[in-house]
């Protein structure tokens, strides 16, 4: 930026009076001022307008406009603000000397001047021109520096943040043109912008690799450093790319470091030599070094934006639907699968209680038990048309709601239904086929077993005992199929701890024989469970005699029961051989049994934990199961209390 020197400092000398014009010129011109001259108000608007002065002296009286006149129109231009004026005049008049200092002047002098003070005046207007000049440009720097990080952190749009430092720069520094190349962390160039002053930027074309390595910003890039080059045309980094008719002779580079690595390159040009100097490297630093943060951000956006579109794009493409809440259970995302399934939109459920916005009975209650401590829940949820969802709700730690939520993941599974229809129509169909026949060969058997004796009764009786176990399975599958269908409707108020009394009752022979201790630890409940009570003491036969079953001699079973505000849990602990962490999962399955010598010496038709799973889940409830191998297992389920309105 331009530095006024006393040397070379220009004085207009506007007076009509040509002897007092002349003694004026020869004593600046011989401190060594360059000098020149008007003689009416009119030549010195010329001349100003022509070039600036670095000092007006005015003669008060001009044939054509007093010099107060003069000085208020002048102090009207703002580029002329900082223009030292001392007006000159014959009267040595107080009034005259406030009028004009009022008008803008700076100083006052009375003809005939005398030389020395009127060096010494202009001398000191010169130097607080000065000082007012550097104040000015500092003031300017700083402004443009506030404007840049508040313009830089308002955008997080790469292109758009690149284009507004570009744009910026290249006004306050009056560069001609100005380009940023950006470099991504393999150090290839990922952007280049360039503008010529008073204009908009535009991304440029793909920078030449001999830019980057060989040319100035590979300099930049390499050092880490800022560069000024006075004349380009004198040195060889600047590589002068394409045929422009455009001259470059001053350029300065600056590093866009962040923290510690070279992002990208700003570059200045102008077409005349020693445009730039060391305050303008300083103050591009600054910007640059702002710059970098706010593209370093601007590509984590870009980054982050990317990924969300991605998330996006897979939920939307996912055949599962998928819902999402608010820890107080309002609806925060629906993708376009759960929109078809519940006949909502996103825009009008998002924001609104899920009951309100999906009013869905069973989603509702999955998500509600998801608040309840406990296993994840899952159920199955039919559609308004007919269709079957599998759901599971699990707690969502983080996200958009700084507090979680939680989200429903549903599977269709309306074919998987329609298959399982199927197959228990089939089993039940050919289950009671078999009856019969059973019947018929277990009573043949039997008449046969009283009319040998030897080896032949033991076949006989093998027969029998093996007739036994296909009507027990037969007899189970019907159960099963019964259960499924939800045909019993027998629906009374049940007494669990009772039912439990009951059934320890009943399995204490099998214990006692079994050498393994049964007891009841379960109060006396202040609610009922709706159900079928035959059902409901099915299922704890079955996970008593399992656990009698799985328990060698001296060890123990205990059944325990626990009131919670909405529901009750009953489990049935052993201490038997437990169940390995792989086969545990499956133990509900219909017909699995774990492999193992433990499972294969006890009877049994892997049926009996299917029962409890299809009656517990008729009845509202759930069922789970934990063990330690060589420790024992605990088996579990909760039921719903009964209704009380
Ligand atoms: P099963 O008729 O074979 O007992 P279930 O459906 O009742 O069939 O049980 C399935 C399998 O789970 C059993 O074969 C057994 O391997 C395992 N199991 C069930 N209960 C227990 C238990 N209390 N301890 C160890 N294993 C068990």
């Amino acid at each position: 930026m331009t530095t006024v020197h006393a040397q070379s400092s220009t004085v207009l000398v506007v007076d009509d009076d040509a002897d007092s014009r002349t003694w004026t010129r020869v004593g600046l011109q011989q401190a060594g001022y360059a000098v020149r001259e008007a003689t009416t108000a009119a030549q010195a608007l010329e001349s100003i307008a022509a070039c600036p002065p670095d000092l007006l002296i005015l003669d008060v009286m001009l044939p054509d406009m007093d010099g107060f006149a003069l000085t208020r129109q002048l102090r009207q231009d703002a580029a002329l603000a900082t223009l030292p004026i001392i007006l000159v005049t014959v009267l040595d008049d107080p009034a005259s000397m406030v009028q004009g200092l009022e008008a803008g002047a700076n100083d006052f002098l009375t003809k005939p001047l005398e030389s020395s003070e009127l060096l010494a005046r202009v001398r000191t207007l010169l130097r607080l021109k000065r000082n007012q000049e550097e104040l000015l440009a500092e003031r300017n720097r700083t402004a443009l520096l506030y404007r840049v990080s508040r313009e830089l952190s308002a955008d997080l749009d790469l292109d758009s943040v690149l284009a507004r430092v570009l744009e910026l720069t290249i006004g306050c520094l009056q560069a001609s043109r100005g380009s940023i190349i950006l470099l991504d962390e393999q150090g290839a160039v990922l952007r280049h912008i360039y503008s010529y002053q008073g204009q908009v930027a535009k991304v440029g074309d793909a920078v030449s690799a001999g830019v980057v390595q060989k040319g100035l910003a590979g300099w930049v890039i390499e050092h880490g450093e800022p560069v000024i080059l006075p004349d380009a045309c004198r040195d060889g980094r600047w590589l002068a790319v394409g045929q422009s008719s455009y001259v470059t002779r001053s350029v300065m580079a600056v590093p866009l470091l962040h923290p510690d690595r070279v992002v990208g390159v700003l570059t200045l040009t102008h077409e005349e030599q020693d445009h730039f100097g060391a305050a303008d490297v300083d103050l591009l630093s600054s910007i640059a070094a702002q710059a970098a943060v706010a593209l370093v951000n601007a590509r984590l956006f870009e980054v982050v934006t990317a990924e969300k579109a991605w998330s996006e794009a897979i939920l939307a493409g996912t055949a599962d639907v998928i819902v999402a809440t608010d820890r107080e259970r309002r609806v925060t995302l629906l993708n376009p699968a759960a929109e078809r399934a519940f006949g909502a939109s996103f825009a009008d459920a998002v924001g609104w209680p899920l009951q309100e916005a999906l009013p869905n009975a069973g989603l509702v209650e999955l998500f509600r038990q998801a608040e309840q401590a406990g296993p994840t829940p899952s159920a199955e949820l039919v559609l308004p048309d007919g269709r079957v969802l599998f759901g599971t709700v699990s707690a969502v730690a983080a996200g958009p709601h700084a507090d979680g939520g939680w989200v429903a993941v549903m599977h269709d599974i309306t074919h998987l239904k329609q298959l399982d229809r199927m197959k228990n129509e089939f089993v039940s169909t050919v289950s009671h086929d078999l009856r019969t026949p059973l019947a018929t060969i277990h009573g043949f058997a039997d008449v046969l077993g009283h009319m040998v004796d030897g080896e032949a009764r033991e076949y006989a009786q093998r027969i029998q005992a093996h007739t036994m176990r296909m009507a027990a399975l037969v007899d189970e599958l019907l159960d099963l199929g019964k259960i499924e269908s939800g045909v019993e409707a027998v629906q009374v108020p049940c007494r669990l701890e009772e039912l439990v009394a009951e059934a320890v009752e009943a399995a204490s022979f099998q214990a006692q024989s079994r050498g393994v201790a049964v007891q009841a630890a379960v109060p006396r409940l202040s609610r009922t469970v709706h159900g079928n009570p035959l059902r409901l003491r099915q299922v704890l036969d079955n996970l008593l005699g399992n656990a009698l079953k799985y328990t060698p001699a001296g060890g123990s079973v205990t059944v325990q029961a626990w009131e919670r505000e909405d529901r009750v849990l009953v489990t049935v602990q052993d201490s038997g051989i437990g169940i390995p962490p792989e086969a545990l999962p499956r133990v509900f399955e219909k017909f699995y049994r774990v492999p193992g010598a433990g499972t294969s010496q006890a009877p049994g038709t892997g049926l009996g934990l299917a029962i409890v799973k299809a009656i517990v889940e008729q009845h509202g409830g759930q069922v789970w199961a934990e063990s330690q191998p060589g420790k024992g297992s605990t088996f579990g389920f909760f039921l719903p209390w009964q209704y009380q309105p």
